[in-house]
């Protein structure tokens, strides 16, 4: 037997490449490696269901321990990935220790941008993180929140349920500007305000005070493996359309990977569970001999209070957008066109049109602006 799959990386996008292998039919050995000391777990849970109360954090692990033994994974955790010895096909681990390979996968994710040079900052990303951020939830009275994306928001909106005085510091114009169009980052900033959130768009933190402080201001993917290993790195780990680095044996999933899509009309890196299972399961079916290009339509969510926000396809650069139903009843969905194509859509508590828009994208995107904005138009 081989020396098998080597999966860098125990997230989500790691998770799936494992779990695919072997609904895929690979015999081979597979060894995952994750830093964190947790079984393999769902992250979008820490920012949404765990801080407001609703979901436990003990329920949300990917898969039970039993699973990943009755499945010849074999765990490292609490293990991370030092460096890839290319020509000898083995990487070598914090500990020392070596594990050998056929093929690795690396899905080593994101690390959090941090404020330099402030003390006391919460930050929002692991498992540990979110504890800590649901204790001193627990006895702030006010929380200011920096950075006005889809983690700040969250956040935002969960220290509000919970009867916190909450301010956003987002230097932007408007919030949640590099994932949504400008209607939608407008009817967000209206919904916090009438949740009591306060927003200070155009706003830069210029020091800290107040008795809890969040950050949410981006990620920068965790490209030093492969860059020391000698592979191309850019924003992300540079992949081909089958998701495979200049080395054969080494492909890069998930979070970490830049790869070329038509969605972007050039290389992509996407922060998503989406792009993660999606990726994972392209991975392992290359591994398995059937490789082919990674296609996949982009979506997304976000859940801030009432809304639930979910986005399929990427609105940068679109040149037309209609709105599909009305404002004020708070189910509408923004469909973004490009040259007279649709090319994303933002759909606030209309689940069809997000379904039906994923479809469209998958094809191509044959609908015009007065058909996606007509109600009686069967998006289907
Ligand atoms: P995430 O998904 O991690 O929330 P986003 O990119 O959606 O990441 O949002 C990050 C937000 O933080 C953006 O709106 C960005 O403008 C803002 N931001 C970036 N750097 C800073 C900073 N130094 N201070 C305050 N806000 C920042």
């Amino acid at each position: 037997m081989g020396a098998g799959v080597v999966i860098a990386g125990a997230g989500q996008a790691g998770f799936q490449c494992a779990f695919s292998l072997r609904t895929e039919g690979y015999d081979g050995p597979i060894t995952l490696i994750g830093e964190e000391d947790w079984l393999p777990y769902q992250r979008p849970p820490l920012s949404k269901g765990c801080l407001s109360g609703k979901t436990d954090l003990d329920a949300i692990a990917l898969r039970p321990a039993a699973y990943f033994q009755a499945n010849r994974i074999a765990l490292r955790m609490g293990r991370r990935v030092e460096s890839i010895n290319r020509l000898g096909l083995r990487v070598i681990l914090d500990d020392g220790g070596e594990v050998g390979y056929e093929y690795l996968v690396l899905a080593t994710g994101c690390r959090n941008r941090v404020l330099a040079g402030m003390e006391g900052v919460s930050y929002l990303r692991t498992r540990e993180e979110a504890a800590a951020l649901m204790d001193r939830l627990e006895t702030a009275e006010t929380v200011t929140v920096i950075g006005g994306g889809f983690i700040g928001l969250e956040v935002a909106a969960a220290a509000a349920g919970h009867g916190r005085r909450v301010t956003v510091v987002e230097p932007q114009a408007r919030l949640m500007q590099r994932a949504v169009g400008p209607i939608i980052s407008e009817y967000f900033r209206a919904m916090h305000a009438r949740h009591g959130v306060r927003i200070l768009l155009g706003t830069t933190a210029a020091g800290l005070e107040g008795d809890m402080v969040v950050a949410g201001i981006g990620v920068t993917p965790r490209t030093e493996l492969a860059e020391a290993a000698g592979l191309a790195v850019g924003n992300g780990i540079v992949v081909n359309a089958q998701l495979r680095t200049e080395d054969e044996r080494i492909f890069a999933i998930g979070d970490c990977a830049a790869f070329p899509s038509r969605f972007a009309r050039g290389m992509a890196r996407l922060e998503s569970v989406q792009n993660a299972v999606d990726q994972g399961r392209c991975v392992a079916a290359a591994i398995c001999g059937r490789g082919a290009d990674y296609a996949a339509v982009p979506w997304f969510w976000t859940d801030q209070f009432e809304a639930k926000l979910q986005m399929t396809g990427l609105s940068n650069g679109f040149d037309e957008q209609v709105v599909r139903g009305d404002l004020e009843s708070g189910k509408f969905s923004v469909c973004y066109f490009r040259e007279g194509r649709l090319i994303a859509m933002d759909s606030l508590n209309r689940p069809g049109d997000h379904l039906a828009g994923r479809k469209l994208l998958a094809g191509s995107g044959a609908v015009t602006p007065e058909q996606a904005a007509d109600l009686s138009f069967d998006l289907r």
